[in-house]
């Protein structure tokens, strides 16, 4: 049997490591954590960090082809695996998507627009930086996620006061803009060049983390749609990517189309595929690394995905409690999905819930039912 290797262990590899055990592949999944989702389905679990000699050694040794599940993979460490077996994606590409000032000359070469930016490493570039980005959104360049390492900033003075805060890093000032909505897609490309593409998800997020994806997107018009899925096949091909990719786009008050940033692997608002689509985002994933032709993913149902994060877990006084999930699974077309993490904490990526129809309206109407069970604000 053939032996797929994933470099982390969180939600995203667990259903890596399912899509793959579903088509007869072994699994071995190499994240430091003992209690990891990945780790606890994979058929092998290697318990040792990223730039784990013996850990590398051992996810060499076993796997014929690797692949990550996190973009702060270490690019050093895909760099030494990659120069012994496919590695998809490749540490070229991750390391665009690990850096926010890379990512954005990467859309700019491509020719798809992005916020206005400028670097900030050094005191005389926080002193200089043009007017026009405030207010704006100071963003560590490195290592940001679910909205960390991020202050928004109305003036100078808050600039400075916020690059102290995040301990003067280098980072990203984008100037703020007015967004209407949030969009996203998932790309998948094969080592021939091959493009496939799933539709347009749109997405709302919450304190800075996705809360919804609903899918067809129902506030974007056909040519906005080709508009997003061109860029993203454009970002995909001039980084010659090999996997998996997904672009974040913010569509603004006056319709025009934004990339926000981009993650070089199955993305949150693409788990809905799993239950709506033919294939899924982790399909993809396994196909892209086993060298298998791509057939586009066909949409067979609508879909509404809600995020459940670790607050669900208590109630309002902040007891623990279980989500009614009984109540949630009488609902028609509902999917649960639970990432099998024990500690629930505000803000943790617990499971998400997939409600699918035959229509939009019904999906929606499905999920809003769903959000006021679990007591979350409608959307
Ligand atoms: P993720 O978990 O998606 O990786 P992240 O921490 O990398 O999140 P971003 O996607 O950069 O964060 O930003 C989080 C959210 O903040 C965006 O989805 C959007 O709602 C808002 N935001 C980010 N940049 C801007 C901007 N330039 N103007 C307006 N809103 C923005
Ligand atoms: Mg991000
Ligand atoms: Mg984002």
């Amino acid at each position: 049997p053939i032996t797929l290797g994933v470099m982390g262990g969180g939600q995203l590899g667990r259903m890596f490591v399912q899509a793959a055990q579903e088509m007869g592949y072994v699994t071995v999944v190499l994240d430091p954590d003992a209690a990891s989702p990945a780790g606890a389905v994979a058929h092998h679990h290697i318990r040792a960090g990223y730039l784990d000699e013996q850990g590398l050694a051992q996810l060499m040794q076993r796997s014929s082809a690797i692949t990550t599940e996190f973009e702060n993979v270490p690019a050093a460490a895909l760099l030494t695996l990659g120069a012994q077996r496919p590695v998809a994606p490749g540490a070229d590409a991750v390391a665009v998507c690990q850096d926010r000032d890379a990512e954005k000359r990467h859309f700019r070469a491509s020719g798809v627009p992005c916020a206005p930016w400028a670097l900030i490493e050094t005191a005389e570039q926080l002193a200089t930086v043009a007017d026009e980005l405030l207010p704006g959104i100071l963003k560590t360049a490195r290592l940001g996620y679910d909205g960390k390492g991020q202050v928004r900033v109305a003036d100078r003075a808050a600039l400075a006061a916020a690059w102290d805060e995040l301990g003067r890093v280098p980072c990203v000032l984008e100037k703020m803009l007015p967004l209407a909505l949030e969009l996203s897609v998932i790309v998948a490309r094969a080592a021939d060049g091959t493009l496939v593409h799933f539709p347009v998800q749109q997405n709302l997020h919450r304190d800075g983390i996705l809360a919804v994806t609903q899918v067809p997107a129902p506030e974007v018009s056909e040519a906005l749609r080709q508009q997003a899925v061109q860029c993203a096949q454009a970002v995909a091909q001039s980084l010659r990517y090999v996997g998996v990719l997904c672009v974040e786009f913010f569509v603004l008050q006056d319709g025009t189309l934004v990339a926000n940033e981009m993650a070089p692997r199955p993305h949150n608002s693409g788990h809905y595929s799993i239950d709506a689509c033919d294939q899924s985002q982790f399909d993809l994933q396994v196909r892209t690394l086993a060298g298998l032709p791509l057939a586009a993913p066909r949409l067979h149902s609508c879909a509404v995905m809600l995020n459940l994060l670790g607050d669900l877990w208590f109630d309002a006084q902040g007891t623990e409690r279980t989500p009614p999930w009984a109540q949630v699974l009488a609902l028609p077309g509902a999917h649960l999905h639970l990432y099998g993490k024990a500690g629930a904490r505000p803000g943790r990526k617990m499971g998400h819930l997939t409600i699918t129809a035959a229509d939009a309206a019904t999906a929606r109407a499905v999920a809003l039912q769903a959000a006021a069970l679990l007591g979350l604000p409608a959307f």
